[in-house]
């Protein structure tokens, strides 16, 4: 509290990131989701070719080559793409213009009860009232639940986070019917990590109420670069538009640009990628399950897994992170009885499942 600070810096709180190590530190970090192998080669090679005298102006406002590069590989027009600072950056710009003013009229943000903890953050920082939906059994998503709700606008991470449950463009398409009136933002922050993944850009022909946002930061491995992107009709884009003009026109350095494009064009390097995250995946939920833990199939980089009985979650957050091991806890009734993995390397793997049978052997034996 200070009384320097506006009303709402004072009465919000802001977002918590998951822990990083100090510089120098060995751990084994499964904690953020970030994804465990490198960008493509087509990123060094991006940066090695770059001109770094042209630093001295200033970048793209619109990022036209990360606007090319989406609009290419997901056909979709280029006045269809909006380019941010992350996705976080993205989210807060769609929760600023979609929502804010439409909750003048005392309208709720639907969210799942669940779901990525940056929600309420911006519904905090932008004073828009919030409804969080209850999931269902095992977490699943019922769409129906989001239907003759009256409410301002609806925010889903698909696949959920941190439940890494994912829902069908059957059920999304039936959200965006049930709410015409409303934004529908669909969170593909973890989309790509599955064989078959489906994403709901597929459904913007028929939906102008409904906005994809995507990230650089989990498939592309860029999470260091922030990057990320709005797909949607050219009617939400040029709000988006609007906003980032009202607060900094350039979100995105001329770096940015050159290796984001770069990687979003490099779509072999992208699919071996997410082909060998889901291998490790399913070698990493197999293991936890003949271990005693229980876990919803997962269609995102993470895994989020209730330990066996002998154990509770905390304390084996805690013991793991003792040997050097960082995952996810989060404090929240519903969901403390869980630890969320992200998936790193197969060798990282492999340790980590070592370590959890260790800690298993000592709970069962003390
Ligand atoms: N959406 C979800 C569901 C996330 O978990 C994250 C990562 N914390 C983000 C968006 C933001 O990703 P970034 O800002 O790195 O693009």
């Amino acid at each position: 509290m200070s009384r320097f600070w506006n009303k709402t810096i004072n009465e919000t709180t802001p977002y918590v990131a998951g822990e990083q190590p100090k510089a120098g530190e060995k751990v084994i970090k499964l904690n953020t989701n970030e994804n465990p192998f490198p960008p493509s080669p087509a990123v060094k090679e991006a940066i090695a070719g770059f001109d770094v005298s042209t630093l001295r102006l200033y970048p793209d406002t619109n990022a036209t080559p990360i606007v090319n590069a989406v609009a290419e590989v997901e056909g979709v027009k280029p006045s269809q793409v909006f380019v941010g600072n992350g996705s976080d950056e993205v989210l807060a710009l769609c929760f600023q213009t979609f929502f804010e003013k439409a909750c003048d009229s005392e309208l709720p943000v639907l969210t799942p009860e669940f779901s990525y903890s940056f929600y309420p953050v911006y519904e905090e920082f932008y004073r828009i009232r919030s409804k969080k939906i209850p999931l269902r059994e095992d977490y699943r998503l019922e769409p129906s639940d989001y239907a003759g709700v009256p409410n301002c606008g609806i925010a889903i991470a698909n696949p959920n986070a941190p439940t890494s449950r994912a829902i069908s463009l059957d059920d999304i398409s039936r959200i965006c019917e049930a709410n015409p009136d409303s934004v529908v933002l669909i969170d593909e922050a973890y989309a790509y990590f599955e064989e078959e993944y489906e994403t709901a850009v597929s459904l913007l022909p028929k939906y102008p109420n409904l906005c994809v946002v995507r990230t650089t930061s989990k498939s592309y491995s860029l999470a260091g670069m922030r990057i990320g992107y709005a797909i949607a009709s050219e009617e939400l884009i040029e709000g988006l538009l609007r906003a980032r003009d009202s607060f900094n026109s350039y979100p995105i350095d001329r770096l940015a640009q050159a290796v984001g494009a770069a990687a979003i064009k490099d779509v072999d390097y992208h699919r071996k990628c997410r082909e060998e995250l889901i291998r490790i995946r399913r070698f990493t939920s197999e293991e936890l399950k003949a271990l005693g833990f229980d876990m919803p199939e997962s269609s995102a980089n993470f895994v989020f897994a209730r330990p066996p009985k002998c154990i509770d979650a905390e304390t084996l957050y805690k013991n793991l992170k003792a040997k050097g091991i960082l995952v996810r806890y989060f404090k929240t009734p519903g969901i403390n009885d869980r630890l969320r993995i992200s998936i790193g390397t197969m060798e990282e793997m492999e340790e980590f499942i070592k370590a959890v049978k260790e800690e298993i052997t000592n709970a069962e034996n003390s």
